[in-house]
């Protein structure tokens, strides 16, 4: 009672549905979806049938006090996207934090999402990355965005709808440079699934031959440590004497850096003496 559960539906491949997402979406009062014709396809193999409020990025405002209100009521809601996990550049986010603020228990029944299913497969660094959705139609803001990046060390993950694939990789070639090691992840799930681990360089001639077809997630590389280092010592030393003398220890700031630019650390603090 008085409930939302956010549910993860597939990518693609509808045996990714789970067991759990099947008995919530079979149990609940009535979903929220993003687009009722696609859950309604889901449903329908599901052998599901339960009443469907749209929700969708529009009338997120309207529909979530009304969502609400019946959760409040003592109704028990579930919200679905198109594909994978709502709330990730996909409607959610709202409800979520509607649901939450009026004292509503919101329980997640996870599922695949395109951006982590693409991470695994990239063969890129995991450890540490950053989700950047998509970028923006304008030219300004999507050169703004990117250039926030430019320094970026965590491997970086980007939706990209087809027509836009060829202009975005352009952009990332201009930022990041043509040998910045990128994974083009394409059509997960589905029958034609591709993964094309190369460089920005080596997509953009690949999809100057292929045009983009289906559904794409970028990785693209982090800075490398290296790239860091090649800042001058001298450089180095003038950022490590302002940290000094805001009063840091030498040595700390010697390890920091080094850290930072790939410079040994005993060279650093010599340097910095
Ligand atoms: N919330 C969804 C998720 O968690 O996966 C993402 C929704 S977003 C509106 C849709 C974007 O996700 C697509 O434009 C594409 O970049 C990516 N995407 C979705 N399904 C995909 C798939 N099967 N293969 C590759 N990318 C996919």
């Amino acid at each position: 009672m008085s409930q939302l559960f956010v549910v993860g539906t597939p990518i693609g491949n509808l045996q990714d549905l789970s067991p759990r997402a099947v008995q919530t979406l079979r149990t609940v009062d009535f979903i929220a979806a993003e687009d009722t014709r696609v859950t309604l396809k889901l449903l329908n193999h599901f052998e599901i049938k339960k009443p469907m409020v749209s929700y969708y990025e529009h009338n997120l405002h309207e529909k979530g006090e009304y969502i609400l209100s019946r959760i409040l009521s003592g109704e028990t809601c579930a919200v679905v996207s198109d594909a994978g996990m709502p709330c990730i550049s996909d409607p959610g986010e709202d409800l979520v934090r509607l649901c939450a603020a009026h004292g509503v228990t919101v329980t997640v029944v996870p599922g695949p999402s395109a951006a982590v299913s693409a991470l695994a497969v990239s063969g890129l660094v995991t450890s540490r990355f950053t989700f950047e959705g998509f970028l923006s139609t304008n030219k300004a803001s999507r050169m703004e965005h990117l250039s926030s990046l430019e320094n970026e060390r965590r491997t970086m993950i980007f939706y990209e709808a087809p027509h836009k694939l060829s202009a975005t990789l352009g952009d990332l070639k201009s930022v990041f440079g043509a040998d910045r090691p990128l994974s083009v992840c394409r059509e997960l799930t589905k029958i034609h699934e591709e993964i094309l681990r190369t460089t920005i360089g080596g997509a953009c001639e690949y999809f100057e031959q292929n045009t983009p077809k289906g559904e794409f997630v970028l990785i693209v590389s982090g800075q490398e440590k290296q790239e860091a280092a090649q800042l001058p010592l001298e450089e180095v030393c003038q950022i490590g004497r302002k940290m000094i003398l805001s009063g840091m220890r030498t040595t700390d700031v010697a390890k920091a850096l080094a850290k930072t630019y790939g410079y040994k650390k005993a060279e650093l603090y010599k340097s910095l003496l």
